[in-house]
């Protein structure tokens, strides 16, 4: 059997984790495949998509900025995916016969599309959650607040989120788009502070702290949090933000997007191969990719 192809579309793609811990999950497994980072410009992504599917790739990984436009292109939606309204992850449907090839061939690619992120989310934090976990705030509005909504409302939808956004009509769309699942408020940014401290959780899920701006901060109060609080950072790199480090200076407990990252790859690995991610290797290669061998972070 030949090599099994997969890998990641996005653009740009140079600086992504996801080859070093997708290939280190194949290599301990023994799966004889190899998963490449395709640097594939939106005006060409169908092309893309054709060439990937006559080439007999098995999946690939979406990133920025195709995870909307892939999800419009998908045949097939997982629930994950529908509620996301993104794929981040896909899967070619590989023809069985030379029938099928020939009318795959005059048809729409026959292409799966899934959300990992949702997922992947989840299961990062899910040993965290209790049924004293009663708000959850999002901050931002963006495919990510997205991803961690759609999980709150498959697996803890008897929590309250509150959207806090600059753009309050995203924040509104939000709660509007999910209203028949989970209740969700939109909140005005200037009003962080105060709806952050009366929150159980705290998901930060903007791209305000993240390399190069390590000394930027979505708050401008410490006082927003306090004991008892779980507070995450979607950003690994810086490991951790300076959000972050003001969370836990007043005692919560804090948890940065590097276990996402990991959850999310092993979750696309699952699906595309029916078989259990070997997890720890994927994190080990996820952290030497991001900080490098002696796993350094800023702090
Ligand atoms: P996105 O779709 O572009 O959304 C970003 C959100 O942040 C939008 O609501 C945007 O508001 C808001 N925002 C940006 N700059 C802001 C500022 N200065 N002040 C207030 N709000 C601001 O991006 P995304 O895909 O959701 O990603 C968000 C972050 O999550 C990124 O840092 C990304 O790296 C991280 N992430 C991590 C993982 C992981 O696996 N750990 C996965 C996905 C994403 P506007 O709409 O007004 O611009």
């Amino acid at each position: 059997m030949a090599t099994q192809l997969f890998g990641l579309l996005g653009w740009p793609v140079h600086h992504s984790v996801s080859p070093a811990m997708m290939n280190a999950a194949f290599a301990d497994l023994g799966i004889d495949a190899h998963y490449f980072p395709f640097a594939v410009q939106p005006q060409r992504l169908s092309d893309a998509l054709a060439g990937l599917s006559a080439l007999n790739t098995v999946g690939v990984n979406v990133t920025i900025p195709h995870k909307q436009a892939v999800f419009h292109a998908c045949t097939v939606l997982t629930r994950e995916a529908e509620l996301a309204k993104a794929v981040n992850t896909l899967k070619f449907q590989i023809a069985a016969t030379e029938e099928m090839e020939r009318a795959d061939a005059s048809e729409n690619l026959p292409l799966l599309g899934h959300n990992t992120d949702v997922t992947g989310w989840w299961s990062g934090v899910s040993d965290k959650y209790t049924n004293a976990v009663r708000t959850v705030v999002v901050l931002g509005a963006g495919g990510a607040a997205r991803a961690v909504i759609a999980a709150l409302a498959l697996y803890a939808s008897a929590v309250r989120v509150r959207v806090i956004a600059r753009n309050r009509g995203s924040a509104s769309a939000l709660a509007q788009e999910f209203a028949p699942l989970i209740q969700v408020e939109p909140f005005p940014w200037e009003s962080r502070n105060a709806v952050m401290h009366a929150a159980d959780w705290i998901v930060q899920c903007t791209p305000i702290g993240m390399w190069p701006n390590v000394d930027d901060s979505p708050i401008d109060d410490e006082a927003c949090f306090h004991t008892g609080q779980f507070v995450q950072d979607l950003i690994y790199r810086p490991s951790p933000t300076r959000f972050l480090m003001q969370a836990k200076s007043r005692g919560c407990v804090t948890a940065d997007g590097l276990e996402m990252l990991v959850q999310q790859g092993a979750r696309a690995l699952e699906w595309w191969t029916g078989v259990q991610a070997p997890t720890e290797v994927m994190r080990a290669a996820a952290r030497n990719a991001v900080y490098g061998n002696g796993f350094e972070t800023n702090k």
